[in-house]
């Protein structure tokens, strides 16, 4: 079964096409991140505007690369929640018109049930149920996957998702939006230990937990140092707040193999890259004999494939849309009713 998946739930415009869930025939991302950069951030009215201009372009790239006609297509899939509204909008609409015009079935797709099917991109042998952290620019949660739609939250954060606060941070330091990968590569050989991060311990669900005191913290350390006209030592402060935000995740994520009793563990979202939390992964995975699936980086940050591969098991679970389908800036994907 070959899937045109469309994605535009934020700064990037992707469409791709997948077969069967597992195999990528084209994956074509138009991102606008330049474009947003010199307002740090993304401005939503631009996003939806740039969406419009590139939609059916990369619609048209995608059925080229892979040689296919649009008879070949056999469902439309589009990312239709969580994310801003008037993008989400733009790809809706292209889906539903093409799902019309190609008389084919329309597959709406959750964004972060998406994320976590980059895995079965990467890994085609990966069957649920499995243990996955999600880790993205707006969420931050450790997901038992008992089923490919079946999904149950364990936990997360209780304010800002751990992506935001790499972007804050790293704002603050004068790197480009999204500053997640430069803080990243900045820490690289910096020190942890020069300047100490708050870990909050929060009372009721062990795996809930907080990035707001640990971004207030990083953020009042460099506003002093700015007032004082005290150098900050970049990589040893990228060093420690990257520690920071690890020493919170892992120990969690192993928390929650422990409590389900799951022998894999996956990762999903844009700062599933973070070489830090990789390599702490890894280590702490290898030490359970727990396998643990990292998407590359390519398919962690926004793609069109992810929705392709789980529209696949959507569709395969008779969640089907019709042409009222609407768009929805924030959605649980726990029990979601369309
Ligand atoms: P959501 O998926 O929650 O709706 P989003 O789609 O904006 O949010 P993603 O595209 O999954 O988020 O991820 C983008 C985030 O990943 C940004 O905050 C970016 O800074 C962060 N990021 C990317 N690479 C790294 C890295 N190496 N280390 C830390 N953060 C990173
Ligand atoms: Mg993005
Ligand atoms: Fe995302």
């Amino acid at each position: 079964m070959r899937i045109l998946a469309i994605e535009s739930s934020c700064d990037e415009t992707a469409v791709a096409i997948v077969e069967d869930g597992r195999r990528i025939l084209t994956d074509c991302i138009a991102s606008q991140v330049a474009l947003h950069r010199e307002y740090g951030g993304v401005v939503p009215e631009i996003a939806s505007r740039k969406h419009i201009e590139a939609i059916y372009g990369l619609a048209e790239q995608a059925l080229e690369n892979t040689g296919l006609t649009r008879g070949e297509l056999d469902a439309v899939a589009v990312t239709y929640a969580p994310g801003l509204i008037g993008a989400l909008l733009v790809g809706v609409n292209f889906a539903k018109a093409a799902a019309l015009a190609l008389d084919v079935p329309l597959i709406p797709v959750h964004h972060i049930k998406g994320h976590i099917a980059a895995n079965y991109l990467a890994y085609p042998d990966l069957e649920p149920p499995f243990l996955c952290l999600v880790v993205s620019g707006g969420h931050t949660m450790f997901v038992d996957v008992e089923d490919y739609t079946k999904l149950r939250i364990l936990g997360g954060t209780r304010d800002d998702a751990a992506g935001e606060c790499f972007d804050k941070v790293a704002r603050l330091l004068g790197m480009p939006y999204p500053g997640g990968a430069a803080l990243d590569r900045a820490a690289q050989g910096g020190d942890p230990s020069r300047y100490p991060m708050p870990r909050p311990h929060l009372s009721g669900n062990p795996l809930d937990l907080s990035f707001s005191g640990l971004k207030t913290s990083a953020v009042n350390l460099i506003h002093n140092a700015g007032q004082k006209g005290e150098q900050i030592v970049i990589p040893d402060l990228c060093a420690a707040f990257s520690e920071a935000v690890c020493g919170m995740l892992v120990p969690r994520a192993m928390l929650a193999l422990e409590q389900t009793g799951r022998k894999t563990l996956a990762v999903a979202g844009g700062v599933a890259a973070n070489s830090r939390i990789r390599a702490a992964l890894q280590r702490e995975t290898a030490a359970r004999g727990v396998r643990l699936c990292m998407p590359p980086l390519s398919l962690c940050g926004d793609n069109g494939a992810m929705i392709g591969a789980q529209a696949y098991y959507e569709y395969l679970a008779g969640n089907i849309a019709d042409q009222t389908l609407n768009a929805y800036a924030t959605r649980s994907m726990e029990g979601e009713a369309l």
